[in-house]
């Protein structure tokens, strides 16, 4: 069993990279997690799992690197050989090519990024509170430490709940507003809302990486039915973003 061609979007934006985000399709699970969810916390049978990751696996051809995933701004920077533990983070940095970095959401952005001149690649997980908190400068900032440079960094925001979707209290959007500019939107009913989408570009920016070098190209993950949305479901999956060297 492989995964078909609609349990895959391709991130070709992407250089020096197999970049990709999946969708809930070609996997084993049942509802609520039909079909491919990759999360182990969120209540699903963890043979089901397992197997979906396996597939996953077999589509990156290398073993995955996965972070428990904490809502923080922690990178982790994966050893340079041998086996990778799993700690609690919400970014994965490396320059091994025999390793697959996976992040796992169902609304928040899944971010992945590569330098192609120094091989250095990077996958993060940016909600609401990770965005604010740093985590995609942070990302950026750990692959500079392994020789990427941050104006050469090309970025991919895989599918997320946008702008016109999300909506936030009035009071937590303009605490947002105050950290990180751009953020503010309204939904399409007219309310406060959050595009961590342009939050995101902007934080990257921020950290160096040209606006001009993000695709932000991706679905809404609140409209589209192809992905999890744990606004729409409550309890749902998770589908990935995932990044090899190429
Ligand atoms: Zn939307």
């Amino acid at each position: 069993m492989t995964l078909p061609a609609d349990a895959v979007l391709r991130a070709p934006h992407l250089r020096g990279a197999r970049a990709l985000f999946t969708t809930r399709a070609g996997g084993i699970g049942a509802a609520p997690y039909d079909s491919l969810n990759l999360a182990l916390h969120v209540g699903d049978e963890e043979s089901a799992v397992r197997r979906n990751r396996d597939l996953l696996r077999a589509e990156m051809g290398a073993p995955l690197a996965a972070v428990d995933q904490i809502h923080s701004a922690e990178v982790h920077v994966l050893p340079a050989d041998g086996p990778v533990p799993v700690i609690p983070a919400d970014a994965l940095v490396t320059s091994r090519r025999d390793v697959a970095l996976l992040i796992m959401v169902a609304d928040c952005l899944p971010v992945l990024l590569s330098d192609a001149a120094s091989g250095v690649i990077g996958a993060a997980h940016a909600g609401r509170r990770g965005l604010l908190d740093g985590v995609l400068q942070r990302t950026v900032e750990s692959m500079a430490a392994l020789g990427a440079v941050p104006s050469r960094i090309r970025a991919s925001i895989g599918p997320s709940i946008c702008g016109d979707c999300y909506e936030v209290p009035a009071a937590m959007q303009e605490e947002s507003a105050a950290v990180l500019d751009g953020i503010c939107a309204r939904t399409r009913w007219g309310t406060p809302a959050l595009d961590l989408r342009a939050g995101a570009v902007r934080a990257l920016e921020l950290a160096g990486v040209p606006a001009s070098a993000v695709a932000v190209e991706a679905p809404c993950t609140l409209e589209d039915p192809r992905f999890f949305s744990y606004r729409r479901e409550g309890t749902t999956g998770r589908f990935a973003g995932v990044i090899r060297r190429a």
